[in-house]
């Protein structure tokens, strides 16, 4: 029996980085998947990716959804009515623009795109979770989004309009997780440090200076990689962390417990 043996679940930005690999961990520990994401080419490799590395899976499927847009979300929620109802709902799906930068040259409408994805996305996924727990009377629900390490450290790196859009998923995952407690729905924030996924190396490309302006901030010496948020992912999503209620849960090597790191 896998650790969310029985459970139906949807994650959003499924198809690269903590998406895919929590995709992959959920379904060696038993779940059932709806993979998300905005590009359907990209899924399909997601998916074959999945199947080929477990290979015995329940039901692992994938659909085309938009965050930002309300009647996606809704889509992607109830298609696991289906399978008896979601139980479990990751809103990983978020996005750092490469114009995003201080609050003197971030140009409003990369705010408001950033904001669109990043907390409204948030939000549609934490109320349609809610409304399908509801319809299928399920006593127990865990809804996890993905917030940041910037949502609880400034940093002199700025891109304002993300950061200020995963402290919105902090508070918000915080309130929803009082709202709903006793209703057996549980909300938790997991807050990751800088990455090894495209998200970010994309954006920090070759350039050396950079990368070693945001390393040298690690404990540890390295980025993190995405299965090590998966990892905590499934702990928030199984049965196990039924007591975990309201967290920051912050997977980050240390990082935002430092002050000087090691040489
Ligand atoms: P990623 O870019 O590898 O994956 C994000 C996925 O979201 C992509 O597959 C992308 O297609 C999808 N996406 C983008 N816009 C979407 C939309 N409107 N609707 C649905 N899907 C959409 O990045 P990742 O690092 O795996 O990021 C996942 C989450 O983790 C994001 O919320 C990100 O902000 C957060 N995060 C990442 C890091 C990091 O360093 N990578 C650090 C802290 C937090």
């Amino acid at each position: 029996m896998g650790r969310l043996a029985g459970k139906n679940a949807v994650i959003t930005g499924a198809a690269g980085g903590i998406g895919l690999e929590t995709s992959i961990l959920f379904a060696k520990e038993g779940a059932n998947v709806l993979m998300t994401d905005i590009s359907q080419e990209a899924l399909d490799r997601a998916l074959a990716k999945v199947k080929q590395l477990v290979p015995g899976a329940g039901k692992v499927e994938t659909k085309l959804c938009d965050v930002s847009k309300e009647p996606d979300v809704s889509a992607a929620v109830t298609h696991l009515d289906a399978w008896g109802g979601l139980d479990v709902i990751f809103n990983n799906a978020g996005i750092m623009h490469a114009r995003d930068d201080d609050a003197l040259n971030t140009p409003e409408a990369i705010w408001d795109l950033t904001h669109n994805i990043n907390v409204k996305g948030v939000w549609f996924g934490c109320k349609h979770a809610v409304l399908a727990l509801r319809r299928h009377n399920k006593t127990k629900g865990s809804i996890i989004n993905t917030a940041s390490v910037v949502a609880l450290v400034g940093s002199a790196t700025p891109q304002l309009a993300y950061t200020a859009s995963k402290g919105a998923v902090l508070a918000l995952t915080r309130e929803l997780a009082i709202v709903h407690a006793r209703e057996g729905f549980r909300f938790n924030s997991l807050c990751p440090a800088p990455l090894n996924t495209p998200l970010l190396q994309d954006w920090l490309g070759d350039d050396v200076a950079k990368r070693q302006r945001r390393e040298v901030h690690f404990p540890t010496g390295r980025f993190g990689e995405a299965v090590e948020q998966a990892q905590a992912v499934v702990f928030l999503a199984s049965d196990e962390s039924s007591f975990v209620n309201g967290t920051d849960f912050v997977v980050d090597g240390g990082m935002s417990k430092a002050y000087v790191t090691p040489e």
